[in-house]
């Protein structure tokens, strides 16, 4: 633990990736960005408690995360992966991992990233009461969720987050930040609308080329 590492805003930007697409990447780059982060950390979900059914396994969307954050030009070098969940008890429960990440590398300042589908979910999560005590929030909007949905939500958090200087920085009284980052895309982009082309035998243009080719090399999708 560095000196470098005291000073360092992380986001934590957890996720299926069942595949990675450059949505994923668009926020992750547009909240590193927008908030200074140093780091922004992808964290695949080895058993995530929310899906039925997967289509590929954690190995084969960690090896899809690590050649699009290898080449993408949409990638950046302060993005990671980190393979943390292979190691912590299924399921994977994100209030869990970030115990530990937080247990095993001194950040001072965390952002979690989500976005806003995950936000509108977020009283369902597992311990969400205790995330909310680990981490700050990026939440980045999706296409079909307005800003008043989203910061309705907030209001519906425990602890009363009021907004800051403006309405896309939202403080409670013990600290906890929430940002709201209005996405660039202009149309959504999502892993279930991918693997739905990927059955149909299209290839889907939202996904990097060396993933379309692993997906297609390893028979990736052809059923689920
Ligand atoms: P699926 O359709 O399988 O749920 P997904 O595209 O939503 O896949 P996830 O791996 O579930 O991808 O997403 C990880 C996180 O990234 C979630 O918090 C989700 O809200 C967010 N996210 C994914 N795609 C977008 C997008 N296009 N815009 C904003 N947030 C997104
Ligand atoms: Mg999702």
């Amino acid at each position: 633990m560095g000196e470098d590492n005291a000073k360092k805003r992380i986001g934590l930007f957890g996720g299926t990736f069942d595949p990675v697409h450059n949505g994923h990447l668009a926020i992750a780059r547009q909240a590193a960005v927008e908030a200074e982060l140093d780091e922004v950390l992808f964290i695949p979900a080895a058993d995530p408690p929310h899906k039925a059914a997967l289509g590929a396994s954690f190995w084969h969307r960690v090896a899809m995360l690590e050649t699009v954050l290898g080449r993408s030009v949409l990638a950046d070098d302060r993005f990671a992966i980190s393979l943390i969940e292979a190691e912590l008890p299924f399921p994977s429960y994100t209030v869990d991992t970030l115990v530990e990440i937080k247990k095993r590398f001194f950040y001072p300042k965390c952002y979690f990233i989500i976005g806003a589908d995950s936000l509108l979910d977020l009283h369902r999560w597992y311990r969400y009461q205790k995330l909310l005590s680990l981490t700050h929030l990026i939440v980045v909007s999706r296409p079909g969720i307005s800003l008043t949905t989203m910061q309705s939500a907030i209001k519906r958090l425990p602890g009363s987050f009021q907004p800051a200087e403006s309405d896309q920085r939202w403080l409670r009284p013990d600290g906890a930040e929430i940002l709201l980052l209005m996405n660039q895309l202009t149309k959504d982009i999502s892993s279930t609308m991918i693997r739905s082309e990927l059955r149909q035998g299209r290839a889907p243009e939202e996904v990097d080329l060396q993933v379309r080719e692993y997906i297609a090399r390893q028979g990736l999708y052809r059923n689920i």
